[in-house]
């Protein structure tokens, strides 16, 4: 859309109630005697763009140094579960259990947006499928003893058991055999659904990076053959190549042990990171990458080029990929006709991605010690506005940054519901500055001094490149203009 007129400019200005109220004393006896009137958000409220304020979030007013609590918790600790703690994205519950606080669900939404893309950009098809697993179900897998301690089972008033789902191989899969023969014409068929999955980890730690209840995009695909099966796989992976460049993560594809999902072909897509939990081997030579615990011990040369000695580094798996072949198909008779009209078995892949463990890890590796940096995408919010202190000298042009926030959202159409007002004027800038620095806004929009100009210009940091640029309305569009958001 085209930058407003000065013109439309001003008819918006007119219409805009006012939030700041810095012309009255207090709201309830205005000194102009205006008699006491809903509050000045009710009135945005009824407007069809609500303007987020910073006082009325559920987030903390004060950001706490966390850091010895978490000690004391005797957890262990990462930058990214103190920042998220920090800055109130999370609140513990229990061991491995968190409250995901309303900014974390505008980021994890966010992601959840970007997944779907991605999946659906690739024929992905996306459903839904029950927490409570029946305990037969995974017997007929074997999975009921072989997962032992970290299955979370239960058992409802029948007695009857259930497990709450860590993955959904075997559901899934008897989905598809319910559903009658499939034709060949049918597949190949990807389903995939973003849910929580539960699992009683042996040691829950580092916030989100390791729950006990976490959501995953777990995603199945049934094919007519092998051949077709890999063909798929790699269509996954190009798939989740693009999502982590999109998010601008790092990510080391590598080779993977198959666990006790089964199969023959596996791949982790690592975060390279300090605290990561993973080994890896990379070759600096050629594409050879490998989780340490694919590899003979010992082992450190290169196995596919063999000339070069492989560099170890740690990651946090963020994703992870796996050839099937008919392990579950076969026991839950998921087959389909093929193209000479005779029952054939299906050849299966998973694919699971860590959402509550990507934005966390992103969180990790992107962050600075005492600010978070978000992947652009993800931020909850693009924009923070900032008025100056009531009562200060540039009470004059307090309004133009409500007056700024909402123009925003109708200039651009993309920013709109991401900007948010820190309407807290009885602080300062500068401690309102910190806060915004602290919780990581891609941009942050100060109304100072030189708003006070003929043609005001607004203080603009952007965090991601650390400057700081002094910009007229216009030129504030241009900068936003650029903003991707999903
Ligand atoms: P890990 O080796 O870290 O325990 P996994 O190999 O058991 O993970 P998968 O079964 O491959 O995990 O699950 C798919 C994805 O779900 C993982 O790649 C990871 O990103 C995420 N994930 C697994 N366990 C957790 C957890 N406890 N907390 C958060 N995310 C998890
Ligand atoms: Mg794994």
């Amino acid at each position: 859309m085209e930058v407003l007129s000065h013109h439309l400019w001003s008819r918006v200005l007119c219409r805009l109630p006012r939030v700041l109220n810095t012309s009255c004393k207090s709201h309830s006896s205005c000194a102009a005697g205006h008699a006491p009137k809903p509050t000045p958000t009710d009135s945005i409220n009824r407007q069809s763009t609500y303007l987020p304020l910073v006082s009325r979030l559920f987030q903390p007013s004060n950001l706490r140094d966390v850091a010895q609590e978490s000690h004391t918790q005797g957890e262990m600790t990462c930058k990214s579960q103190r920042l998220m703690l920090q800055a109130g994205l999370i609140h513990p519950s229990n061991p491995g259990c968190y409250y995901y606080l309303p900014a974390t669900v505008r980021s994890i939404e966010k992601l959840v947006r970007l997944i779907d893309q991605e999946m659906q950009g690739i024929g992905g098809q996306k459903l839904d499928m029950p927490s409570l697993c029946s305990a037969d179900l995974w017997r007929r897998s074997n999975r009921w003893d072989l997962m032992g301690k970290e299955l979370f089972r239960l058992r409802d008033r029948h007695g009857a058991e259930y497990c709450l789902g860590p993955t959904h191989e075997e559901a899934v899969t008897e989905l598809l055999a319910s559903h009658g023969i499939l034709s060949y014409r049918q597949l190949p068929l990807l389903l995939y659904q973003i849910t929580r999955k539960f699992r009683d980890e042996p040691k829950p730690r580092f916030g989100l990076l390791r729950g006990r209840e976490f959501y995953m995009k777990d995603m199945y695909t049934f094919d007519v053959s092998e051949e077709a099966a890999y063909h798929t796989y790699e269509s996954v992976c190009q798939a989740y190549a693009r999502l982590f460049s999109r998010l601008g993560l790092p990510i080391v594809k590598v080779q993977a042990d198959t666990g006790n999902i089964g199969g023959k072909l596996s791949h982790e897509f690592q975060l390279p990171a300090e605290i990561g939990e993973d080994r890896l081997l990379v070759c600096d030579s050629c594409s050879f990458s490998a989780n340490v615990e694919t590899m003979e011990p010992g082992q450190t040369d290169c196995p596919q080029c063999q000339q070069s000695t492989l560099v170890e580094t740690k990651g946090i798996e963020v994703g992870h990929t796996f050839y099937l072949g008919t392990k579950y198909s076969h026991v839950f008779n998921a087959t389909f006709n093929n193209s000479l009209n005779k029952p054939a078995v299906t050849e299966m892949g998973c694919f699971g991605l860590g959402v509550t463990r990507i934005l966390a890890g992103a969180i990790e590796v992107m962050s600075k010690e005492e600010a978070i940096h978000w992947p652009g995408l993800l931020a909850p919010y693009q924009v923070c506005l900032l008025p100056p202190k009531k009562g200060s000298k540039l009470d004059e042009v307090a309004g133009l940054a409500e007056e700024l926030a909402l123009t925003l959202g109708e200039a651009l159409p993309r920013l709109k519901g991401e900007v948010v007002l820190d309407d807290r004027i009885q602080m300062t800038i500068g401690k309102r500055l910190k806060d915004a620095y602290r919780l990581g806004y891609p941009y942050v929009v100060v109304v100072g001094q030189k708003a006070t100009e003929e043609t005001p210009r607004f203080e603009v940091i952007c965090q991601q490149t650390g400057e700081t640029m002094f910009l007229n309305r216009d030129g504030l569009l241009d900068l936003l203009r650029c903003v991707d958001t999903v």
